[in-house]
Order: structure tokens, then C-alpha cells, then sequence
């Protein structure tokens, strides 16, 4: 019997997913190029020639292995799948179950069958597990349980180098000189040129280059390439901003994992096998495996146990629109804001510390409101999906949730943003002024934000310090003034 096996985006692995259960001779496997998902946003042109191009040159390899592959351009997701029953009548649609509460549910009421998401290292009943029995939802403790679990950098019971957590010495910010290095590039073929050629005008960004791999032969280079260049100084400089290089030492992988083309249990595998080599410090593996073993599979587990609501949150009240700034970086003075959306807008991608300590910082201390914020991270970043942006946009980044993920907001003033980066030197603000016409916005922006939100962050012991810090400010109302002002600079694209 025939049955219709539907890849999504997010799944192109012949190894998992529902490539996993599938027969050569009998199966029919259809991917569906949905017009809806194309055009219904304005999304990054990268994402879309990314997405597209992956899903394309995974259907190409999969036919010339000999599998019957159908690539549909239709409508909608549910109008390929409904051609493609017309063509198989009585044939069961199966699938892997989705990524999205979304698909999910536009699925469940097609008909389709789920097989098991083995995408992640931890399935969701094993994670809701260790969620009920939680006080409070502290990823190191579910990081660490998943070390145990795993058997990942053990000694028997303890961790391997009598600590869990190096952290403390991952901190370093960009030093004056240092090599960098550079990400690999990828050249157009055939496939991608096709691609290119359809993507609408009316999205967002540029594609300059092949900046993302869009192939497996391709992502696994990319992984190598990590392990062999940057893997060993990733730890330390892991919140680093430099000026002269837009990846520092991070891996880039994030795409790969989230559209199939590699499988986080490979990723692991690899920088373990590097690891005993011998010359990477422990602060780099640990600081890497913890993103993959802990951050990535922690927001997956609390993205499905949190439950399709929890994106609406929006505790602080924040409901300013979104700044002009975050769609053209002209809109703006301030140089690392300006720097970190030219290059979103260049590639779709920056590290965790300019999407949290810069963009959703500023995010936060404005008010924006979650929901518009992370629309736009969802549109503008290669690597984003819906489980993913919305923890860590709604919970992590806009503390939107009332502390649900973290116990306290990521908000912070120029300081930070100048001892991590290299921005500062050259911008037009100055990072130690919160009042006067140089005054850094963000550092008068923080202190506003503990202001308005004095009531609710004075019950919360881990702000405590920040809280003290507002009591001993001698300008208070000056800095009320100055923060009316810049929030109308940044709302006219002036500031
Ligand atoms: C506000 C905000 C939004 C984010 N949105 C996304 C997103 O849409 N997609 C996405 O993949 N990551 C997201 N992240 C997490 C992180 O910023 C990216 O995974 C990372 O920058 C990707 O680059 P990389 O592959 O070089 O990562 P590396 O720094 O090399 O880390 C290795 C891997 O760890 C995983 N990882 C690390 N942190 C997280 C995290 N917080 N959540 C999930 N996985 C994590 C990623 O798979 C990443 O590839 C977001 C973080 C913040 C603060
Ligand atoms: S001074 Fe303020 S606005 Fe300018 S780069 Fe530094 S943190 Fe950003």
C-alpha cells in the first residue's frame, strides 16, 4: 500500500523523522512549497532562499537515490496534500510529528499520521517529566540532568573537571587583536541560482553571496570547519562583540540543526571526538555542548510544555510598536544597533549576545510589545522557527512571562554593551552618561525601565541590586526627561 510521506522544511534528514519509517519501493514522499509561507510574510530574502534551496537540493538527492519524490509548489501546505491524495486516493499522509503548534494542528485536522520527532535528544514526554517535577523551570538543572543522562563529559556521578559550569571564564570580551578567521563560502549551483531567481522583491534583505549552506555535503563542511578553526577559542569569547568579525567563533550550525540538515547527536559526537584530541580547554566543549545539549533541547521542551498561549504573554505591558530601526538600521545613531541590523540584514544572522544583550534589550527597555518583537525576529533571522524564537523571545528576552524562564529581565545600560564590545569607541554616545545630549539611550533607557517598573522588580530578590542602584541615583528626574525624549528620537528614527 502506498502511503504519502510528507517532509516539512524542518525535517530534510534521510535518517530521521519520517524518512526514518519509509519504504523505497511503496512510499510516495511529497514536500510542498507553500505560497502561503513564501509570500504571507515579509520575510528575510536569506530565509527564504535557505529554506527553499535546503528542501529543493534534499528532494533532488533523495530522487536520484531512487526514491519517488513529488516537490509541490501549491497554495498552502493542506492544498498539496489534498493534490496529492487526489493522486494516491486512500494512501495514509504520514509525518513527523511538526515543529509547530501550528502545523501541528493544520495536520491533526488533515488526517495525517504522526511518527515520532527524534530531531531533538530529548522527546517531549521525557521532558515534561523532568518539568513536573520542577519548582521553578532553571535550566542549569535540567542541563545538568541531561549530562547525567546522556553520559556527555562524566566522571561516573560528577562532572569531567570537578565543575559543571565554566561560565565564569567565558566572559572575556573582544580582545584589540585577534584572528578571528573567517566562516566558509559556498558557491551557487544550478539548484540555488533557480532559487534565487524567485525570490520575491518585496522581502526583506540581501543575498549577496552564499553565506548558508544548503546542502548536507555542504553542513557538514560548515561543522568541520567549526571544530578545525573556532571550536577551541568559543568558550571565552562566547559573548564577545567584536567589531571586525560578524561570527567570532561561533558555529553558525544553528540553521542546519533546525532544517534537518544535520542532527544535534552528530554535532555532539563531532566536538566530543575533537574534544579528546586533546588541545580544546574544557571551557569551550562544555560552554559548546551545554548550547546543544542544554540551551537548544531546555526551549524545544518548555516551547511544547508551555503550551500554545504562552506567546501572548506580555506581563510588563509593553505595547509601543516596533522601532523603525529594527527594518532600516538608518533609522538610528547608535552604532552597535546600527551595526548589529546591517548585518542581519546582510545575512539573517548574530549571536546570542547582540540578539539578547543589544536587540532585545532595547526591545525591553522601550517597551515594545513581545508580540510585534517577535514577529520581526521570526521574519529576519535564518535560523528561526517558532519553538525556538518563542521562549526565547517571550521568556528569555522580553521577560514577558513574569519571570516563568528567568527569574529576572536581561536588561542592562551602555555598560555592558561597552565592556563586550568593540561599538562604543566609535559612536556618537557615550556609555558612561545616562543624561545630557551624549548621553548613551540605552544607559538612560535602564535606568527609566527600573523606574517604571519599580513596583514589580522590587518584589523580585534577584533584582535587588539593580533596585538599590536606582535609590542612589542623584538625577532621577532628569533621567525621566531624558528617557521621554529618546524614546520619541527612536520612534522618529532620530536617536
Ligand atoms: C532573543 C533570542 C532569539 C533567538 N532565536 C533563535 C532562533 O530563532 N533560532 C535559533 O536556533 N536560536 C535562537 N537563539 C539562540 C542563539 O542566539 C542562536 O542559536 C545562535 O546565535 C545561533 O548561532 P550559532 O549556531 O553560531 O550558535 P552557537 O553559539 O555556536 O551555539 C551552538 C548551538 O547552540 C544552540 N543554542 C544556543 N543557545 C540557544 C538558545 N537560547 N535556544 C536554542 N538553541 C540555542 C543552537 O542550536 C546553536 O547552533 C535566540 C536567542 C535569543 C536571545
Ligand atoms: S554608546 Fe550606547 S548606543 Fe553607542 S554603541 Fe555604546 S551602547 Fe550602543
Amino acid at each position: 500500500m502506498t502511503r504519502i510521506i510528507y517532509i516539512p522544511f524542518d525535517q530534510l534528514n534521510v535518517e530521521h523523522g519520517a524518512m526514518k519509517v519509509a519504504n523505497k519501493t511503496s512510499d510516495q514522499i511529497v514536500f510542498v512549497e507553500s505560497q502561503r509561507m513564501i509570500t504571507g510574510r515579509r520575510w528575510h530574502k536569506q530565509r527564504l532562499f535557505f529554506l527553499m534551496s535546503s528542501a529543493r537540493h534534499f528532494a533532488a538527492e533523495l530522487k536520484s537515490d531512487g526514491w519517488q519524490v513529488t516537490y509541490l509548489v501549491s497554495p498552502t501546505t493542506v492544498d498539496g496534500l489534498r493534490q496529492m491524495q487526489n493522486t494516491f486516493p486512500d494512501s495514509e499522509v504520514v509525518c513527523a510529528t511538526p515543529n509547530s503548534f501550528r502545523l501541528k494542528k493544520q495536520l491533526e485536522e488533515f488526517g495525517v499520521t504522526f511518527v515520532e520527532n527524534d530531531f531533538f535528544l530529548t522527546s517531549s514526554t521525557l521532558f515534561d517529566l523532568w518539568a513536573e517535577k520542577q519548582s521553578s523551570f532553571t535550566m542549569e538543572n535540567f542541563y545538568r540532568a541531561q549530562r547525567k543522562r546522556l553520559a556527555i563529559l562524566m566522571d561516573g556521578n560528577e562532572p569531567r573537571g570537578g565543575t559543571w559550569n565554566y561560565d565564569a571564564d567565558n566572559r572575556l570580551p573582544p580582545p584589540k587583536e585577534h584572528e578571528w578567521g573567517q566562516p566558509l563560502k559556498w558557491n551557487f549551483d544550478e539548484i540555488d541560482e533557480q532559487v534565487f531567481s524567485q525570490i520575491p522583491d518585496t522581502a526583506w534583505g540581501e543575498v549577496n553571496e552564499k553565506t548558508w549552506a544548503t546542502t548536507r555535503r555542504e553542513a557538514l563542511a560548515a561543522l568541520d570547519h567549526f571544530l578545525v578553526h573556532h571550536f577551541k577559542e568559543f568558550g571565552p569569547y562566547e559573548d564577545a562583540m567584536p567589531l571586525g568579525s560578524w561570527n567570532a567563533h561561533h558555529s553558525l550550525l544553528s540553521p542546519y540543526l533546525n532544517n534537518g540538515l544535520l542532527h544535534a547527536s552528530e554535532v555532539v559526537k563531532a566536538a566530543l571526538v575533537r574534544f579528546e584530541v586533546g588541545d580544546i580547554p574544557m571551557s569551550s566543549c562544555e560552554g559548546f555542548i551545554r548550547q546543544i545539549i542544554g540551551w537548544r533541547e531546555y526551549i524545544n521542551g518548555m516551547y511544547w510544555y508551555l503550551g500554545e498561549d504562552y506567546r501572548n504573554n506580555n506581563h510588563l505591558n509593553a505595547e509601543r510598536a516596533l522601532l523603525p530601526l529594527f527594518h532600516d538600521p538608518e533609522k538610528t545613531q547608535m552604532n552597535c544597533v546600527k551595526s548589529i541590523v546591517s548585518d542581519i540584514y546582510e545575512r539573517g544572522w548574530t549571536h546570542h549576545i547582540p540578539r539578547l544583550m543589544v536587540l532585545s534589550n532595547l526591545a525591553l527597555l522601550t517597551g515594545v510589545s513581545p508580540q510585534e518583537f517577535l514577529d520581526w525576529m521570526r521574519e529576519v533571522f535564518i535560523d528561526a522557527a517558532d519553538w525556538v524564537m518563542v521562549p526565547n523571545v517571550i521568556g528569555m528576552a522580553t521577560h514577558a512571562d513574569d519571570g516563568v524562564l528567568m527569574t529576572k529581565p536581561y536588561a542592562a545600560g551602555g555598560a555592558y554593551i561597552s565592556k563586550m564590545s568593540q561599538y562604543c569607541k566609535t559612536c556618537v554616545y557615550d556609555p558612561k552618561q545616562r543624561t545630557g545630549p551624549q548621553a548613551c539611550p540605552f544607559t538612560t533607557l535602564y535606568w527609566d525601565f527600573l523606574d517604571r517598573h519599580v513596583e514589580t522588580f522590587s518584589k523580585n530578590h534577584r533584582m535587588f541590586q539593580q533596585m538599590g542602584g536606582l535609590r542612589k541615583l542623584n538625577n532621577l528626574p532628569d533621567v525621566r526627561v531624558q528617557a521621554q525624549s529618546v524614546l520619541q528620537g527612536l520612534v522618529s528614527g532620530t536617536v
